[in-house]
């Protein structure tokens, strides 16, 4: 059974290494880190990228949100260690992380850091970066799907429509120091049509209420999407008045979004058509009932 699973994994290793080469594409080498997303959880969202340095390096620090089936494309012999908060265990200070990261590194390891999303979205990607360029380390970076657009899209909602909304902020809930980030909502509410909230579960009535205070309508579509695109996904579409307490009851990881594209989830929520049968409104926004009755 084991030698099984090692032969699978050595051959889908050869596998991606043919198809790297083919490519011409940058392979993980020794004494470098690569800073790479993994998406939000549906490990087909992975990039050829990622994927090849996951099957490549040496040593690999995973963040808590990164899919666990990803790492059974790693060397028998890697060194996966766990960066995140798992199981209410305190999770390694970002200095720890950074220092280990050039430590492995300077022993002439392949190091990948291996991050939910994309690693420059809300994951502190930048800070360890620069932690490498200090230390003089070579990196490359690989992006990846971030959950405040692609798990979105596997709720149906697309994050940018040009009916409905021409600009959209992401927002993190969760400030430096854990309380509700101190920005300009007044502005926020005014410009932004559509606000994407990362890490929002617990200050999302706060938020809420602040752009209501600004002039939103409580009556404003919102939604919930948590663990997108994994197979225990589920969406939650509330109003802006109602958001605190619906977040409060929501399972994490669980991202929020605020505005009107919320509506679209009506006509497109495809893994709905595809999984549970749900019948999609080719009209969600009402753009065409009046034109056809004309
Ligand atoms: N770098 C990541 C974000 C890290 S912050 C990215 O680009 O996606 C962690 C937050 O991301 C969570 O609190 C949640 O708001 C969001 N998130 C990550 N994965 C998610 C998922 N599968 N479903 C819903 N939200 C998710």
């Amino acid at each position: 059974m084991v030698d099984a699973i090692l032969t699978l994994g050595s051959d889908n290793r050869a596998a991606l290494r043919r198809l790297v080469e083919s490519l011409n594409l940058p392979r993980l080498e020794a004494g470098w880190v690569w800073l790479a997303g993994a998406g939000p959880g549906d490990p087909g969202l992975a990039s050829l990228h990622t994927l090849s340095a996951i099957a490549e390096a040496e040593v690999i620090f995973v963040d808590a949100l990164v899919n666990p089936a990803l790492l059974a494309l790693a060397r028998p012999d890697a060194e996966i260690i766990d960066s995140g908060k798992r199981g209410g265990r305190p999770s390694p200070s970002q200095d720890t992380i950074s220092r280990r990261l050039i430590l492995a590194a300077r022993r002439g390891g392949r190091v990948l850091r291996l991050k939910g999303g994309d690693p420059f979205v809300f994951g502190r990607g930048g800070e360890e970066a620069l932690a490498l360029v200090r230390a003089g380390i070579p990196f490359r970076v690989v992006p990846g799907v971030t959950a405040g657009i692609g798990g979105l899209a596997y709720a149906g909602i697309p994050v940018t429509h040009r009916d409905v909304n021409q600009a959209v902020t992401f927002v993190t809930g969760s400030g430096v120091d854990g309380k509700a980030p101190d920005l300009d909502w007044e502005s926020i509410a005014r410009g932004s049509p559509t606000i994407v909230l990362y890490m929002a579960r617990r200050h999302a009535g706060e938020i809420a209420a602040k752009l209501i205070a600004a002039g939103r309508a409580l009556s404003e579509p919102a939604a919930i999407i948590s663990s997108a695109s994994l197979d225990q996904q589920t969406t939650t579409v509330t109003t802006l008045g109602e958001l605190g307490e619906r977040a409060a009851d929501a399972q994490t990881p669980a991202i929020l979004v605020i505005g009107e594209n919320v509506r679209l989830a009506e006509g497109l929520d495809w893994l709905g058509a595809a999984t549970q049968g749900r019948t999609l409104d080719p009209d969600p926004l009402r753009r065409h009932r009046l034109s056809e009755a004309g």
